[in-house]
């Protein structure tokens, strides 16, 4: 397809074997550039953000690369996979909650529908949502070049505010995963956000919590944003978190080490900082409280 007309993009090619995409991205040296979905790099292309592109590699239409499985130990997402996908999965929505809410809330029906979740995480944005639920997840990537591919922690791919360390003129994020929340694990995210105008989102947060017979937390993730230029684990909220017990005190407690750990900024678009803290400290013991209910089916 040739978008010459608009002088945005010369070729667009819908490869469908990874070695063909990383092909085509190592024969066009760096001028062309990866697209799943389309919803947040083709709105930028026709807004003028970016130069012209001498071609677009559509990773979602890779065979094999639009499919949810369960490989093993992890629950395993293509690129191709989209939001609408993710949230109809009923093993995500029981054993990942926090990613199939998070992308649950992403635009609307039709944003969904085309939008991808390894589109989010290579967008690098503070605050993706279906990035945040699968940071709290301990969510993984694997990165596709011509020497080959590699899994990495997800959160090691994030650079800045929309950089990412994959190179996207040369590499696929081509699938995602998580291990699964199993007996007595729980998960659950929560996004604050004005409706008006430009729906920026206040505070995006999610949890993933483990629990031992006797309450005591074994494991606590806790992924935020925007609070920083990458996506944020709290880690500190963490550390209070782990070896307690599970109660409504240790959830302020934790609340707030995530406050102390960030500073969290007043803009005219979001919130003040006071709102933005206050929502950290009704919604984080929120989740964490779901997140529990989940674990062990009874209120902490
Ligand atoms: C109206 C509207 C509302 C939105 N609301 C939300 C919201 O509420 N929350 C939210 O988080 N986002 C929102 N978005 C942003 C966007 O929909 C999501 O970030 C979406 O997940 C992007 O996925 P995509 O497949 O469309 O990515 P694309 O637009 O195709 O790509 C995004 C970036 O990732 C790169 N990329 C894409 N796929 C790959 C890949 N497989 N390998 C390597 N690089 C890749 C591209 O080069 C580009 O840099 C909204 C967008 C619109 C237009």
């Amino acid at each position: 397809m040739s978008n010459s007309s608009a002088n945005r993009w010369e070729n667009y090619y819908t490869p469908e074997t990874v070695a063909e995409a990383v092909e085509l991205l190592q024969r066009y040296d760096g001028q062309a550039r990866v697209v799943g979905g389309g919803t947040d790099l083709v709105v930028e292309i026709r807004r003028g953000l970016h130069r012209p592109i001498d071609a677009l590699v559509d990773a979602s239409r890779i065979a094999g690369l639009n499919t949810i499985d369960q490989d093993g130990d992890y629950i395993v997402i293509g690129c191709g996979v989209t939001h609408s996908q993710i949230v109809r999965d009923v093993r995500i929505m029981r054993y990942g909650s926090c990613l199939s809410e998070s992308c649950g809330v992403i635009g609307g029906p039709q944003v969904r529908n085309v939008g991808t979740l390894a589109g989010n995480v290579a967008h690098a944005l503070p605050a993706g949502d279906g990035t945040i639920g699968l940071l709290a997840l301990g969510g993984e990537i694997e990165i596709a070049s011509i020497d080959g591919t590699r899994w990495i922690p997800m959160q090691e791919s994030f650079k800045g505010p929309g950089k990412s360390f994959i190179n996207r003129h040369r590499e696929v994020l081509t699938r995602l995963r998580f291990k699964p929340t199993g007996t007595r694990e729980g998960s659950a995210h929560h996004r604050v956000m004005r409706p008006q105008g430009l729906c920026l989102p206040i505070i995006s947060m999610a949890v993933r919590i483990q629990l031992d017979e006797n309450n005591t937390i074994t494991k606590a993730r806790i992924s935020m944003g925007p609070v920083g230029p990458v996506p944020f684990l709290a880690e500190s909220a963490m550390e209070v978190l782990v070896g307690g017990t599970a109660s409504a005190e240790q959830f302020d407690k934790a609340a707030e080490a995530a406050l102390a750990s960030v500073t969290l900024r007043s803009s005219k678009y979001r919130a003040s900082a006071e709102y933005r803290e206050q929502m950290v400290r009704t919604y984080l013991p929120a989740i964490l409280t779901r997140a529990v209910e989940q674990a062990t089916g009874s209120t902490p």
